[in-house]
């Protein structure tokens, strides 16, 4: 069991600014992301985009954003469980709450903060009816550690940067690398397509194109994969694999959360906005893109604003009547934060 004092849904900006606001009040948080990193929608959507409204820097790309933030949270020494989504919350005698991830983690914090954006980022997954069964069993939607795949032979599939620019990087770690798109022409950067082209010429890639993996093949186990080649006639033969990864992109979904007995309107949590972005039930808080209220803008510094508001009043929930005088973060002196802008 993970213990904290505030249990973080969701590690983009939001999740990763209340880190700080939270360690500022010496306040621990501990964040629960399903994706493999952090950075919410900035690194998954956009991390080489330039953001020209955050406040003090003119233009800061949507990646670096992310990491800013991470160097600025390290110091409070955040818990992370990436890789696991939020799937269900119990609330004990105590007050306090358990939430379990879909992969069992459990995690018990008195405060819960939702900063779960958009939701979830689900894979898309492709229509083979016996993929389900492989997950976790040589089926995988996002590539975590590249060692794993180190002389595996790997199925890729998909068109986009992702595919093409794990097809690059895994061409010199797994044993064998085949790449299936069911188009001749890749959504991805041309340095990337170029770059396959280059490694299929070499060997080192197995292109194929047009055609789409139609079933898997194993006992238990991913064993292979039955491709659909479709030209002028229609042609299906197996590629012999240990890993098939298809990177389709990712959906948002509200997923789970939404059976949490929150009160949700458009897709969104409610949340009282006049006091502190506490949902309908007690002690649930709910920041950033999630949450919705009269006038909610859906930018970055309205997720950052919230989380300072909303540690504020984690903190008098977990300290009742105990005062806390806000002061400047350049004079304070907070123990385990140095009042000194670096
Ligand atoms: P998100 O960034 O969406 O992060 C939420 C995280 O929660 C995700 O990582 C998700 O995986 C996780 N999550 C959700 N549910 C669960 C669950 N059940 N379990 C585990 N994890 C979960 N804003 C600006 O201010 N300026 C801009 O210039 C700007 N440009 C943009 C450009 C594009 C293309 C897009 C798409 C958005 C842009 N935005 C911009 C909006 C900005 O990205 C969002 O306002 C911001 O990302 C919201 O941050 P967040 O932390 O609230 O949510």
């Amino acid at each position: 069991m993970i213990k904290t004092d505030i249990l973080i849904i969701g590690a983009g900006p939001t999740g990763l600014f209340t880190v700080f606001e939270a360690g500022l009040l010496k306040l621990k948080c501990h964040l629960i992301d399903a994706l493999p990193q952090a950075g919410g929608q900035c690194s998954e959507l956009y991390p080489k985009k330039p953001i020209y409204d955050i406040p003090g820097f003119p233009e800061v790309l949507a990646g670096d954003l992310t990491q800013n933030l991470l160097e600025q949270s390290k110091q409070f020494e955040p818990g992370f469980t990436l890789g696991e989504r939020a799937e269900t919350i119990e609330k004990q005698e105590d007050g306090s709450f358990i939430v379990t991830t879909n992969k069992g983690t459990k995690h018990q914090a008195p405060i819960v903060a939702i900063a779960g954006g958009l939701g979830s980022f689900e894979p898309r997954k492709p229509l083979i009816p016996n993929i389900v069964s492989f997950e976790d069993h040589g089926v995988e939607y996002f590539i975590k550690d590249p060692e794993k795949y180190r002389g595996k032979r790997v199925v890729i599939s998909g068109g986009g940067d992702s595919a093409l620019d794990w097809s690059i990087f895994l061409a010199e770690v797994a044993s064998e690398v085949t790449l299936i798109h069911r188009r001749n022409e890749f959504r991805g950067a041309l340095d990337s397509v170029e770059k396959v082209q280059e490694l299929k010429s070499q060997g080192k890639i197995n292109l194929i194109t047009p055609a789409e993996v139609i079933n898997i093949v194993g006992d238990g186990k991913v064993k292979g994969v039955v491709v659909a080649q479709s030209q002028h006639i229609e042609k299906e033969f197996v590629v012999e694999a240990d890993h098939f990864i298809p990177l389709f992109g990712l959906s948002p979904k509200l997923g789970p959360i939404a059976n949490w007995g929150l009160e949700i309107e458009k897709n969104a949590i409610k949340v009282n906005n006049a006091l502190d972005y506490q949902t309908n039930i007690p002690g649930i808080y709910a920041i950033g893109d999630v949450n919705t209220y009269p006038g909610k803008l859906k930018l970055i510094l309205c997720g950052f604003h919230e989380a300072t508001l909303m540690c504020q009043s984690a903190y008098q929930r977990i300290n009742p009547g105990k005062k806390y005088v806000l002061k400047y973060t350049t004079v304070s002196g907070i123990d385990g934060f140095d009042g000194s802008r670096k």
